[in-house]
């Protein structure tokens, strides 16, 4: 997978060295491209914001820069084209499943904005030749995109086939397509079984591995109520046996049982 990403700050993204993206990029799996905004302005000064039309506070990203960084990235006579990804407050939320949708594109091309955000005119102009999404990961502001390309880019090189080791622990990761799509995941545990006086639940010892599953799955409904139940409303109500339903109202969130598999 090709990953270029445009930033007036490309130090930020160092840690793409570390750990399993580190790996994935030495091993080929990812193609990492980081790119300094700076290099295409033409003044002494290398400037890259102006002040806003209309007036107000803050300074706002000119397009010249970002026009011919688009360019020369992705060149409009070329044949493949990138996904655009744009991180902003004011995009679509930043999801699991946009991570695996994402994962599944050959080439996304980040870029990062900074002060009030980029001319409106660049994503304009790149949606006319390039898909385009503009991201948000969620209800607070950053000072600048490149944390937020940072966490985009680990949760969707993670679903990319071949980086993670074990490809199970994806599928029982809270949010993961499939049986956890609106669960979070429950507590997890490891040895020794009884540490400064505090036992690891003794069913995880049985190795009784449906009644293991039966368990994991309560915890993940617990949580999910306790924590997000805004989750619970989007379940697969299908999906809920008679066991999670007690469970759900248990936890203080009774279902309507009707027509339920069991
Ligand atoms: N004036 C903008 C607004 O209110 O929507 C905020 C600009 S913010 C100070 C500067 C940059 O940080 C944004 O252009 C974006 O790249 C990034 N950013 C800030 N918060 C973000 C969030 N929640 N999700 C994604 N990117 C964010």
């Amino acid at each position: 997978m090709k990953l270029d990403i445009v930033s007036i700050f490309p130090e930020y993204f160092a840690p793409l060295e570390v750990s399993l993206l580190g790996k994935a990029r030495r091993t080929g799996l990812l193609d990492v491209r980081v790119h300094d905004l700076r290099r295409w302005t033409h003044d002494r000064h290398n400037t890259v914001d102006d002040t806003p039309y209309g007036g107000g506070p803050g300074m706002v990203m000119k397009p010249e820069p970002w026009g011919e960084a688009l360019d020369a990235i992705a060149p409009p006579s070329g044949g493949a084209v990138p996904r655009l990804v744009v991180p902003t407050p004011s995009g679509r939320p930043f999801t699991q499943v946009m991570a695996a949708e994402f994962a599944a594109e050959p080439w996304l091309l980040f870029a990062c904005g900074r002060y009030e955000g980029i001319d409106r005119r660049v994503y304009d102009e790149a949606a006319a030749r390039m898909p385009v999404t503009e991201v948000s990961l969620g209800d607070f502001v950053l000072a600048g995109g490149e944390v937020a390309v940072l966490v985009m880019i680990e949760a969707v090189s993670r679903l990319v086939p071949g980086v993670l080791g074990n490809t199970d622990s994806v599928t029982d990761d809270s949010f993961a397509p499939g049986a956890m799509e609106s669960l979070l995941e429950g507590p997890v545990f490891t040895k020794p079984p009884l540490w400064r006086d505090r036992p690891v639940p003794e069913i995880l010892l049985s190795g009784n591995h449906g009644a293991i599953a039966r368990w994991r799955r309560d915890q993940a409904l617990r949580r999910t109520a306790r924590y997000r139940p805004d989750l619970l409303a989007r379940l697969d109500r299908a999906a809920l046996d008679k066991h999670d339903l007690a469970t759900l109202a248990d936890a203080g969130f009774p279902v309507d049982g009707e027509d339920m598999a069991d």
